[in-house]
């Protein structure tokens, strides 16, 4: 009998089983997939670590989350700074007076606010949705170009159908300033992530390719942190939750050493089928053994519908799946002994420094008086 059963080798599972072990506690790691550290997880490939689930950028203004990590790698101080490409045009990411230059010539901050203040005058009251919210923030052109197509690729819905609350993720800045996240903290494991969610696991024992939906009636445990879908924990009883899913396409381009200039680059027209292309070498910028190799590995990444058998990469968390979601909640609050955590447990998108926050919160909660 174990202490905790922790569903998940993702990070949220692996901060948290590090903190039990930690506490002296028994601890399992479960993980149907092949690998550890879920989304997070990095490959190297002739001496690149690849992102396979997309681009993982660390970023927080939490210090207690930034000294928490580092003491599992160390991390560069890569900035990220996507660009975005529409049609045969490029613009730079987030809105700010490098992006507004490029799409009117402005070069001071009075004349973007102008032509923006006149563009977003079509927007009166409330904005009801991402649309309009988006037209309010940057106006009609940045709309039509950087937003309307990626997000409608992104989401499969259209802009009108969205909530307004996905745009307000993205700075907005009249200075010349590129960088994506505002956060104080950022950066990416020098090596990849996938080393430092081994460190965390270092002397846990951890079973992959383990689904918890075969195996729960045969592991007894005090305890259950549950990380996976919570409707698939319930078998989907209560119908189920939808998400938004990816595929991503990973190829190493023999004999390229650098094949687009930046880590990130959007593509935000209608008619392209991805949404980013990702080079991976550039995350780590300042390591020359990296940067120097003679070949260079890139992610296409296209959205999917999601289906049983995908990955579900979002949670949709339009109003009919929170509705389901807290149906499901009251279920959940029935089980004993059992919590459920992480991005898929609690059904909401969660960056990983939340995610770390969260994990040790709960740790606190459970072992701090021991
Ligand atoms: P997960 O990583 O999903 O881990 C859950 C684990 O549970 C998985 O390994 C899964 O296989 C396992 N599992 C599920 N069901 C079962 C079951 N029945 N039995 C056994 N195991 C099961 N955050 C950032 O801060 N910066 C970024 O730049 C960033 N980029 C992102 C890009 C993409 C494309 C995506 C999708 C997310 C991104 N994130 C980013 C968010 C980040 O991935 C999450 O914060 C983090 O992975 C959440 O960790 P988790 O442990 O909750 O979930
Ligand atoms: N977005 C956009 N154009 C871009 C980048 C982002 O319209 O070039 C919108 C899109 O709706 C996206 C949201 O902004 O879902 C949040 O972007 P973020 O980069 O935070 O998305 P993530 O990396 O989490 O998918």
């Amino acid at each position: 009998m174990v202490d905790y059963l922790v569903v998940g080798a993702g990070l949220f599972g692996s901060v948290f089983a590090h903190e039990a072990h930690a506490a002296g506690r028994r601890v399992l790691v479960i993980d149907r997939r092949g690998h550890v550290g879920g989304n997070v997880y990095t490959e190297e490939t002739g001496g690149i670590p690849v992102h396979l689930y997309g681009a993982h950028i660390f970023h927080t203004d939490d210090e207690e989350v930034w000294r928490y990590v580092q003491r599992f790698a160390a991390f560069n101080r890569f900035t990220n700074a996507p660009l975005a490409r529409y049609q045969d045009e490029l613009y730079h990411l987030p809105f700010n007076m490098n992006t507004f230059h490029e799409m009117w010539g402005v070069t001071r901050p009075e004349e973007a606010r102008a032509i923006i203040d006149a563009q977003r005058a079509e927007i009166t009251g409330e904005p009801r949705n991402l649309e309009e919210q988006a037209i309010s923030l940057v106006g009609r052109d940045v709309f039509e170009k950087l937003i309307r197509g990626y997000t409608e690729k992104q989401w499969g819905r259209r802009c009108d159908q969205l909530p307004a609350f996905i745009i307000r993720r993205l700075p907005l800045r009249f200075t010349f300033d590129n960088r994506y996240f505002n956060d104080r903290f950022q950066g990416v494991p020098v090596g990849g992530y996938t080393p430092m969610i081994e460190k965390m696991l270092s002397g846990i024992e951890v079973r992959l390719n383990t689904d918890y939906q075969q195996v729960r009636e045969q592991i007894p445990a005090a305890k259950t942190v549950y990380t996976g879908p919570i409707d698939q924990y319930f078998d989907g009883r209560l119908g189920a939750l939808e998400y938004r899913s990816l595929s991503f396409r990973t190829v190493d381009l023999k004999g390229v050493e650098n094949y687009q200039g930046n880590a990130v680059i959007n593509y935000t027209a209608a008619d392209v089928p991805y949404t980013r292309i990702i080079e991976h070498k550039h995350f780590a910028y300042d390591q020359e053994d990296v940067i120097k190799q003679d070949h260079t590995v890139v992610t296409w990444e296209y959205p999917m519908p999601w289906q049983p058998d995908c990955e579900p990469y979002y949670p949709l968390n339009d109003r009919k799946n929170t509705e389901l979601y807290q149906r499901y909640r009251a279920l959940a609050a029935q089980e004993k002994n059992l919590i459920f955590a992480g991005r898929l447990g609690q059904y909401q998108y969660a960056d990983m420094d939340d995610t770390v926050r969260a994990a040790l919160d709960l740790a606190k909660e459970h072992f701090s008086r021991s």
